[in-house]
């Protein structure tokens, strides 16, 4: 089995070595502020898109529906308060729109549109265009969004005519009268409006008047964006590039237009730079490609393209300053984080293996010379350069990670080689240490003898009851003992908790002897289980993130075919981290 590991002796090092202008667009200007929601240019420029040193790059828009279609991805159902968190890291990181979903539709999206979740960003709800056979005023649907508290208004609008008259059983000319009324009583609001052209693309395959008109309804009705949709993602980049060409040259400015992609042929990536390049200003996509079927286009692989690659970043700008972009890795793992599923190792950009080399030939020559062997420097997209440990090379940068950590160890010490594999043997058994560095740095002090033994478990045992109470309803109770040794003396806890782990938690931390006081401020603030081979026998990993009263945070993992043993081995490691942090003795990056 290969393994990727997480040292990385290098940064730092070699950012200051970084060529200025490597990836182009090094020179992104900064956007100090926007106003809610992006005003329309007054008068849509015609003419191709200015080539180098000519002229002022243009701006490009990006639109997020991570909370509108990535809501549609199977196994993915957002909570209010997951909404609200993601809102916030997507308007921190520099996004122009944010898609929040679709109020009316279910209590979930109505709750999160009574009050603006931004604050730089549009705050975008998303419905239909009013019902044929009523007016926009007397639609009970369109109230709603044009109630929420939204900034702008995007509709999503058939644009098939074989859909207008199989879906909406209505005449064509009645849709397009819904498009524009629709957009008409969103300016009336004062809000933003867009329209999304659903099927856009297929469409216009079939009957391209009718397509271009509903474009036309919405452009011509004041929208500030007409929204390309390839819905069922089975469009090609060359059709895409063709057909937004022709939208254009009928008359609908690329200043107008966004496209919307799909990625059921690998392809919405490609799709959404394809319309860009033939004129589309504004971009949809989802944080991680996440959505319906196959997903919408990724942001996170997107905006880097945009502001690294010099086809793109000399031409066109975004709002996402470099420092924004630093934090793309984070944005990603976070987003991953929320979802508690595990990043993608080879993803664009910031997947672990993203700028990750087999030591060896290619190791030395990259520590050299980076740019000989990377597209674009990993620090500009927060991620980091990474070489496996499976040999010598490997040797040098476990060295150069432990001194991070302040541990000296010489190169010819026997116990460097048993820790390098030990390391090895527990990544193969599940342990991911990348995820909980305290968990590796004590690991590393054990096999050098610096880890006093504090306290000692001589036991525990964990009990489930489930009954049925008095009143015949079903009560589960949790039970935990623990037996420790402290100082030569033994003391026994019992507690009952939510579930056996909690029950665990809090019997271990109810009574440390001498240490009780000194681990008073420290809180678990996560707690997250992954099953390593499927089934109810499966290997089980359990990583807990801890905080103290310092502000300290670190990480901690548990292997084991038991899902209780897994979360004792990370409490412990916790618990012991925390004890060493306070001597001093450890932490210097863990608990950063
Ligand atoms: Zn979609």
């Amino acid at each position: 089995m290969t393994r990727v590991s997480f040292f990385s002796p290098l940064e730092g090092e070699m950012a200051a070595k970084q060529p200025e202008g490597v990836g182009g667009g090094s020179a992104l200007p900064q956007y100090a502020s926007r106003s809610a929601a992006p005003t329309p240019p007054d008068q849509p420029a015609a003419g191709h898109p200015p080539l180098k040193g000519e002229g002022k790059r243009q701006r490009l828009y990006l639109f997020d529906t991570t909370l509108r279609d990535g809501q549609q991805t199977p196994g993915i159902d957002f909570s209010v308060e997951d909404k609200i968190a993601i809102a916030r890291m997507l308007d921190e990181f520099g996004l122009d729109y944010v898609e929040g979903g679709y109020p009316g539709a279910n209590p979930t999206d109505t709750a999160f549109f009574a009050e603006k979740r931004t604050q730089k960003a549009a705050f975008v709800a998303f419905g239909m265009t009013k019902r044929v056979g009523v007016s926009a005023s007397n639609d009970p649907g369109l109230a709603v969004l044009l109630q929420s508290a939204s900034d702008a208004i995007c509709y999503v609008a058939k644009s098939w005519d074989y859909h207008v008259r199989v879906a909406l059983g209505c005449t064509n000319e009645e849709n397009l009268d819904a498009i524009q009324a629709s957009v008409e009583a969103a300016r009336a609001a004062g809000k933003e409006a867009m329209v999304d052209c659903e099927h856009f693309f297929d469409g216009f395959k079939a009957n391209p008047d009718y397509a271009l008109s509903c474009a036309r309804a919405a452009h011509d009705a004041g929208a500030r964006w007409v929204v390309l949709c390839d819905t069922n993602g089975g469009t090609q980049p060359a059709e895409v590039r063709a057909i937004v060409e022709k939208v254009i040259a009928s008359g609908i400015p690329g200043e107008n237009l966004g496209i919307h992609a799909h990625d059921d042929t690998g392809q919405a990536v490609a799709n959404s730079l394809a319309a860009v390049e033939a004129g589309v200003r504004q971009i949809q996509g989802t944080l991680n490609g996440i959505g319906e079927r196959c997903g919408n286009a990724n942001l996170i692989t997107l905006i880097p393209t945009l502001m690294l690659k010099p086809a793109y970043a000399d031409r066109f700008e975004t709002g996402i300053s470099r420092e924004q972009l630093a934090g793309l890795t984070r944005l990603s793992r976070n987003f991953d984080e929320l979802l508690n599923r595990a990043p993608d190792a080879q993803a664009p950009y910031v997947g672990a293996s993203a700028f990750a080399t087999k030591a060896g030939i290619h190791a030395s020559a990259l520590a050299k010379e980076p740019e000989t062997y990377e597209h674009v420097p990993p620090e500009t997209v927060g991620n980091r350069r990474r070489i496996m440990v499976s040999d010598q090379g490997g040797k040098a940068n476990f060295i150069a990670e432990l001194r991070r950590r302040g541990i000296e160890v010489a190169r010819d010490d026997s116990r460097l080689d048993a820790l390098i594999r030990l390391v090895k043997e527990r990544e193969a058994e599940g342990y991911a240490y990348e995820g909980a560095d305290a968990s590796f740095e004590l690991l590393a002090r054990r096999m050098l003898g610096e880890v006093p033994v504090f306290f000692k478990v001589e036991s525990f045992r964990c009990m489930v009851e489930r009954r049925y109470d008095a009143r015949g309803s079903v009560k589960t109770v949790s039970e935990a003992i623990v037996k420790v040794t402290v100082d030569g003396q033994e003391i026994m806890s019992v507690a009952e908790g939510h579930g056996p782990v909690n029950a665990l938690d809090i019997a271990l931390r109810k009574d440390l002897g001498q240490y009780q006081a000194e681990i008073a401020d420290l809180e678990l603030v996560d707690y997250k289980v992954r099953i390593l081979n499927g089934g109810t026998e499966a290997v089980t990993r359990v990583l807990i993130e801890s905080h103290d009263g310092k502000g300290g945070r670190w990480s901690t993992v548990g292997v084991s075919d038991n899902i209780i043993d897994a979360s004792f081995q990370a409490l412990m490691d916790s618990i012991v981290f925390k004890l060493m942090k306070n001597r001093e003795m450890a932490g210097l990056v863990a608990a950063e």
